[in-house]
């Protein structure tokens, strides 16, 4: 008889584990998987899916704009927030479905609860049953924080909320500069809210290349998002059907919801992890080592728990390898952590990959940079003012591309490719030898020629 129930149980379906436990269970491992929420996990309940629907649903009332210069008439416009949120549900629950059933597809007992490790070594607990198995893999994700201001815990929502909001919120507050700030600021100014992006430094999207933040803040405010900068809420308050939010320049604003999005924590706390010896930073983000084994070596964690690269496909690559490795005989699987292009699907998006150019001198010193900043041909007869940027950052000596940065429509679906090019090695000479394709936006990456003159001076 077997020593343990399972070889292998995995705390939370999201992106990480039900990618661990379908591997896992694919190699004839016995594997369990507990779930209190939602098959998919944050991804695809309340994180990157519902999101890019709304974008696409957001960025319509800009394309209804730019029809006329191509000879439309556009009639009366109406927008309905219920329609818009039923059929995103309708969707959602179909890919819920699809996770389940890839799961039992490959053999993996489901309990849909809350689970805990138990008291004994390689014990867990769920739905007042204990379990043993082998080896636990900890991937319960991140939760969005709320400030300790007076009046936000009551008042204000997050990215978990703004979903399934009953009404569409006419005045929206939204703080925070992050990816998910940027994100819903755009959001509901497409979709018809007024819009104040409050952010408590001096430029959004701290992390990503200074060009790339001064150029889309610029952008987005051109779309009519009012961004505030330094400035953070002091304090909500019930105004009659509305909320009244004191900021800490003094002014106050009546608006219909406050989302905050300032940061997101690992969900790391009531699992038992404390009294099995895991070890934790003072983030509560589980510690792991390069096999994603924390300090207790039976016990792995993975994604968003760990707080190193919280995106959905570094979440699923690392499920992956871990099963490999596991249960596959494939000792030698790693995760490639380097140049992972990144997205923020703001209107107009920016898109990323390797170094931003303060990053690139740093490592490097000597950096060549181009950049290119140009009206997209789509808006030379919509008429909309609306630029495009983009950046090749290229290491001096060995000519190797190190960063790619651009803001403009598509440039999410550009930059996969070309995070291709750069794990490849590609050389600025390589860009420079490949033919463009024409006419698009994308061509510039092949053909820019131009060095940028080198700053001044670093400030910052
Ligand atoms: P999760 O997907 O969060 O899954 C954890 C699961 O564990 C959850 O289902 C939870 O219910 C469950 N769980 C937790 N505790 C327990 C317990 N004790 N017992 C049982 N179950 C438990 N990333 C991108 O790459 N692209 C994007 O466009 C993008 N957009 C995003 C937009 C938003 C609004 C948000 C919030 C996130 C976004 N992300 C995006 C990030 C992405 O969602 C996460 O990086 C990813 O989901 C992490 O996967 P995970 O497996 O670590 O955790
Ligand atoms: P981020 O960490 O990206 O941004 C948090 C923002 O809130 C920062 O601007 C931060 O400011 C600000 N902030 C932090 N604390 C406070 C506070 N107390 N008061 C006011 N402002 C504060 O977190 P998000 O919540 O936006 O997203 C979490 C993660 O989810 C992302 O980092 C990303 O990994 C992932 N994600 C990915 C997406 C994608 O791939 N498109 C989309 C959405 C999320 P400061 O910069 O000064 O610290």
């Amino acid at each position: 008889m077997a020593r343990y129930d399972y070889d292998l149980f995995v705390i939370g379906a999201g992106s990480g584990g039900v990618r661990a436990a379908r591997i896992a269970g694919q190699y004839g491992a016995r594997v369990a998987v507990a779930e209190e929420r939602y098959f998919g996990g944050t991804c695809v309940n309340v994180g990157c899916v519902p999101k890019k629907f709304l974008v696409f649903g957001a960025s319509y009332a800009h394309d209804f704009e730019d029809a006329a210069g191509y000879g439309w008439s556009v009639g009366e416009r109406s927008f309905d927030w219920q329609t818009l949120i039923a059929n995103k549900d309708r969707e959602i629950q179909r890919l819920n479905g699809i996770y389940r059933r890839l799961l039992e597809g490959a053999g993996v007992t489901i309990f849909e609860g809350r689970a805990r490790l138990g008291e004994e070594p390689h014990s867990v607990v769920v739905n007042g049953q204990t379990v043993t198995a082998e080896r636990i893999l900890i991937a319960t994700g991140g939760w969005p924080e709320l400030p300790s201001e007076p009046g936000a815990k009551e008042y204000g929502i997050t990215s978990n909320e703004v979903f399934h909001l009953d009404r569409f919120p006419r005045r929206v507050i939204i703080a925070g500069g992050g990816y998910i700030a940027t994100e819903f600021a755009s959001i509901f100014n497409g979709l018809g809210a007024e819009v104040t992006q409050l952010y408590r430094g001096h430029q959004i999207l701290r992390g990503f290349d200074r060009d790339v933040r001064e150029f889309v803040s610029e952008e987005l405010v051109k779309t009519g998002i009012n961004i505030r900068y330094n400035t953070i809420i002091s304090r909500i308050e019930k105004a009659g059907d509305c909320l009244m939010a004191s900021l800490s320049d003094e002014r106050q604003l009546e608006v219909d919801a406050v989302i905050y999005a300032i940061g997101r924590v690992p969900m790391s706390r009531g699992l038992g992890l404390e009294e099995a010896g895991v070890e934790m930073d003072k983030g509560g983000a589980i510690k792991v080592n390069d096999q994603y084994q924390t300090s207790v070596p039976h016990i792995y964690a993975l994604g968003d728990v760990t707080n190193r690269v919280n995106l959905t496909p570094v979440a699923l690559a690392e499920g992956h390898v871990l099963a490999d490795r596991l249960f596959g005989g494939r000792e030698e699987r790693d995760v490639n952590y380097d140049n992972i292009p990144t997205a923020v699907f703001s209107i107009p998006p920016v898109a990323t990959c390797g170094l931003t150019e303060e990053e690139a001198r740093a490592r490097f010193g000597n950096v060549d940079v181009y950049r290119s900043n140009f009206k997209p041909m789509r808006h030379t007869l919509s008429g909309r003012d609306q630029r495009t940027m983009m950046k090749l950052v290229v290491e001096r000596e060995s000519q190797r591309v190190v960063g790619v940065h651009m803001v403009g429509a598509d440039t999410p679906e550009m930059i996969q490719g070309i995070a291709v090019a750069m794990n490849a090695g590609a050389t600025k000479q390589v860009f420079d030898r490949t033919i463009g394709l024409h006419p698009t936006a994308a061509e510039e990456f092949v053909t820019m020629r131009t060095k940028a003159p080198e700053p001044a001076g670093d400030e910052d």
